[in-house]
């Protein structure tokens, strides 16, 4: 199982409290300048196109222009890790009508195209390898998106525009995609709750990602693992009815075997950042359990 822990500039560099941790970077601009201060190895690094960031905007970059900064982001980060890079798609997000998620889901398989061309005129080391995405907006689209990018030449696949969904209905379009490129080649994009992770499992799926170990740290929560469960930080002054914690628990994660108390202090950034550290450990300590458990038959 890859479990992915988003990273963007303003973040803790994970990969320098864990080895073997999996990075998503986005290929946008405040990234593109951050990216050089990873200085440690991820073991695997998924270089997302930042879509979701260019969608919000009123034009796009055309696909070669968010190429070159992914290729000039792996130059600044100097090391040799597996990469997989992945071209611009057209999100969902904000598509009302059938013929925008129709247009959406087009675009998408027309910059696959432009980029694996790219891609393929680079001449790559096999430790770097594109992704293609599947945009779609109901079991038959998926598929066909799907069949699409095999055909093109795609061996390893992600889907998209997932998050906005009911969960019932997001797991039904995962298993629609993975019907057609298998569940072992297919990524999931930010789709974060524990639940949802789970049923992921048991479909069979080995790689997402996903920002909660981040976001919940700025809104001044804790996770713990073994049953997983989540804290507020007795003096935040949040409203979310959570159990509060005032004391560290035991915990064996980088944070906690230095100075478990930092990470209490509501304020600083830099607090946040140890919570989101603490946080990543319960979380992937948790997936960790998940997967061995699928593993024995008992999920
Ligand atoms: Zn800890």
């Amino acid at each position: 199982m890859e479990f992915y822990v988003s990273w963007s500039h303003s973040d803790v560099l994970f990969a320098d409290y864990f080895d073997n941790c999996n990075i998503l970077v986005s290929a946008v601009p405040d990234n593109r300048r951050a990216i050089g201060r990873i200085k440690t190895r991820p073991r695997n690094l998924l270089l997302d196109s930042g879509s979701v960031y260019y969608a919000r905007q009123r034009l796009r970059p055309p696909v070669q222009t968010v190429f070159q900064t992914q290729l000039d982001m792996i130059e600044d980060l100097n090391f040799g890790t597996n990469i997989q890079m992945v071209h611009l798609d057209e999100p969902m997000i904000n598509k009302s009508t059938l013929v925008e998620c129709y247009r959406a889901m087009e675009r998408t398989l027309y910059n696959a195209y432009e980029f694996l061309h790219l891609f393929q005129t680079h001449h790559f080391q096999s430790t770097i390898q594109p992704m293609g995405v599947i945009q779609g907006f109901d079991g038959p689209s998926v598929r066909y998106a799907a069949r699409e990018l095999k055909k093109m030449g795609y061996n390893s696949f992600g889907i998209g525009s997932l998050l906005t969904q009911h969960p019932d209905k997001q797991l039904h379009l995962i298993q629609e995609a993975a019907t057609i490129v298998g569940p072992q080649q297919l990524h999931v994009f930010g789709v974060t709750g524990l639940a949802q992770m789970k049923e992921m499992i048991k479909l069979g799926i080995t790689s997402f990602d996903s920002t909660r170990p981040t976001m919940a740290a700025v809104y001044f929560q804790l996770f713990y693992s073994n049953p997983f469960r989540t804290y507020l930080l007795a003096d935040s002054r949040s409203t979310k009815t959570l159990s509060r914690l005032s004391e560290p628990l035991p915990c064996g994660c980088p944070v906690c075997l230095v100075n478990p108390k930092e990470m209490f202090t509501v304020g600083p950034r830099k607090f946040a950042k140890l919570r989101a550290v603490h946080n990543y450990y319960h979380l992937t300590k948790t997936l960790e359990h998940l997967a061995e458990q699928e593993n024995q038959g008992e999920i």
